[in-house]
């Protein structure tokens, strides 16, 4: 893509309203605009990295054996009356009246739809186990939107229902969704700690948020430091045993949200003990027959019996991470994109847009990146060399290659790391191996 074509419409100045440095760079990287409290257009650039973080998100549900379906954002209020939520939501649901007066909604969740088309459409145990997800806009009136994305009103979300015959079962569903959140969340480059949550009336221990650490998060939170060490996340999650060990071991390190500390478990961590505060980008929940006893789904069981399904929902903030990555990954000068989500891999600028032989250079190589099939963004316009390293550094692509009238006298362009500001001279053809 070249600049010059672009729509990208970086800051100079920090916006006086944006608070924490995520929404400040998001703004300031022409990634998003808001169009009315807590909800954003999502502009090109920011447009690509949503796209990028819901891919890796679609990848990892479906490798855990996950199904994606689409679910529409407007509901009916009949359907939420069903399970008696309509009335407990309050006022978090927006509620909206057709021409013919019937009442509808902008889904929060969906919990009560995915149970009634499961219902109406899975007849014997052989429709379970499943999961199904989808990746959809929801929309809730939150009293405070703030922080950009991080806490929207309309944001993206990614929702799975899981549905099995028994409470062993639905354990591993479960657990497929634990393992498959530490891959999800690892592949953007974050450490997210899954940590015991709230269960509410359901009880249990079957409920995890995942937390990324961050100061300005909203959560406080209470973890042993054994977290702050990667682990390995090679296991067979069709394995039931298997698996069950695996998260056994992991939930040996204590790690728990203020709803749920644990005063023996924390005296046991003693000074291994930490505490910070967290945003959490993705929440798992095991309900047990809440809705599908409420709504009247079985099926038939082995016996010919009907059984009522086992379910559990799990939640993805997709909108949310993006603000998330960045808390975690900047400096001074700008984002610092993870390679797995960046909007481009290469930063391309041509120092002298108005000297022909740069230009027919940076033509050339940008061809040639885009003949190699590397994500570039070229930056052709006509502008000092300054002010293009400083939009490059902003928007935070991993790679940076200039060229430049000295470089080409000596055949050679300037490859830049933006994560760790190194820089290094290389022939074109050896630039391109190493960013490819
Ligand atoms: P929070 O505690 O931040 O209000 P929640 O517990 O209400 O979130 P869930 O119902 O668990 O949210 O939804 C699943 C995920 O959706 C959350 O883990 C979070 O990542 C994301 N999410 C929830 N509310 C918002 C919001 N207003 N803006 C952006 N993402 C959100
Ligand atoms: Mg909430
Ligand atoms: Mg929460
Ligand atoms: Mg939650």
């Amino acid at each position: 893509m070249r600049l010059s074509r672009h729509f990208l419409p970086v800051m100079k100045e920090s916006p006086a309203d944006a608070q924490i440095v995520s929404h400040k760079l998001m703004l300031r990287a022409g990634m998003i605009r808001q169009t009315a409290a807590g909800i954003y257009a999502w502009l090109p650039l920011g447009h690509r990295v949503l796209r990028k973080i819901e891919q890796i998100v679609r990848e990892e549900q479906d490798r855990a054996g996950a199904i994606e379906l689409l679910m529409p954002t407007m509901q009916s209020a009949d359907l939420w009356r069903e399970s008696g939520r309509y009335d407990a939501y309050g006022p978090e649901m927006l509620r909206i009246k057709d021409r013919h007066d019937r009442e509808m909604l902008f889904g929060p969740t969906n919990e009560e739809m995915i149970t009634a088309i499961f219902r109406d459409n899975a007849r014997s145990y052989r429709d379970l186990p499943r999961i199904l997800y989808h990746i959809q806009w929801k929309f809730r009136d939150e009293v405070r939107p703030r922080f950009g994305v991080m806490r929207g009103r309309e944001f993206l979300m990614k929702d799975a229902y899981s549905f099995d015959l028994d409470i062993e079962g639905a354990r591993h569903s479960y657990n497929r969704m634990f393992v498959a959140y530490l891959r999800t969340f690892r592949r953007m480059g974050l450490s997210a700690i899954p940590m015991q949550a709230d269960t509410g009336p359901i009880g249990g221990d079957l409920s995890h948020e995942f937390i990324v650490l961050a100061p300005t998060g909203e959560s406080e939170v209470f973890y042993h430091t054994n977290w702050e060490v990667e682990r390995a996340l090679d296991v067979d999650v069709d394995d039931v045993a298997a698996l069950q060990g695996f998260v056994n071991g992991l939930t040996a390190d204590y790690a728990a949200t203020d709803e749920k500390r644990d005063p023996a478990r924390e005296a046991a961590a003693g000074d291994k003990l930490k505490q910070s505060r967290g945003i959490e980008v993705g929440h798992i929940f095991y309900f047990g027959t809440k809705y599908s006893a409420a709504m009247g789904m079985t099926v038939q069981g082995p016996d010919g019996q009907p059984v009522t399904p086992q379910m559990g929902s799990y939640g993805i903030g997709v909108s949310r991470l993006m603000g998330a990555i960045i808390e975690a990954s900047h400096d001074d000068a700008g984002i610092v994109w993870p390679d797995a989500v960046a909007p481009y891999t290469v930063g391309l600028i041509n120092m002298r847009a108005d000297d022909a032989r740069c230009a027919a250079a940076a033509d050339d190589l940008y061809a040639k990146l885009e003949a190699a099939g590397i994500e570039t963004l070229y930056d052709d316009r006509d502008e000092r060399g300054g002010a293009k390293f400083a939009t490059m550094d902003l928007i935070g692509l991993p790679w940076q290659i200039v060229v430049g009238p000295k470089g080409l006298d000596k055949g050679v362009v300037e490859l830049k790391r933006r994560a760790t500001g190194e820089k290094v001279e290389l022939s074109v053809e050896d630039a391109i191996a190493k960013v490819r």
